[in-house]
């Protein structure tokens, strides 16, 4: 399985560097994140090594975002919070600070001062179905 022995959570993965793991199986591991944005944040990664989501096979992907659910109920029945937000930052710019691979599950309460700057835009005429033809176009050559 791909690693890279620089990397903080391949060293967790092979259990060269403590994690309060929550959950494992052959291709998931979930532990906490060691600077919560909120009591019980998790991270979920998959044991094999990839920078970026773009470059994950659909089968992987498919392991990582099916563990979601039950980990999501735990969050919910373990941290008594109301909801959670799941983020994956791929790239710096992104705000990706660890290059490997991992969705954030940060459990959400009620003026939890967690907000995001989500300023939402408008478009101007036209652009929405040039950027929807431009994304179909895409797509038919890159559909994996
Ligand atoms: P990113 O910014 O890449 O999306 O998120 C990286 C996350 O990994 C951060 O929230 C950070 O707190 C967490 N993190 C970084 N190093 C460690 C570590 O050694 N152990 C754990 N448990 N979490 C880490
Ligand atoms: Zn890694």
């Amino acid at each position: 399985m791909a690693r890279d022995s620089n990397c903080i959570f391949c060293k967790i993965i092979a259990a060269e560097v403590p994690a309060a793991v929550v959950y494992e199986d052959d291709s998931i591991l979930a532990f906490l994140d060691i600077g919560p944005l909120a009591d019980g944040h998790l991270l979920v990664i998959p044991l094999e090594h990839y920078t970026r989501l773009t470059d994950v096979p659909p089968e992987r992907c498919a392991q990582m975002a099916s563990v979601l659910p039950f980990l999501g109920r735990a969050v919910l029945e373990v941290t008594k919070s109301e909801g959670f937000n799941v983020l994956l930052n791929q790239g710096a710019v992104a705000g990706q600070a660890v290059p490997h691979i991992h969705f954030h599950i940060i459990p959400r309460r009620k003026d939890d001062q967690l907000g995001y700057r989500w300023k939402a835009g408008k478009y101007p005429e036209g652009r929405a179905s040039q950027l929807a033809a431009a994304y179909q176009a895409a797509l038919a050559h890159h559909a994996s």
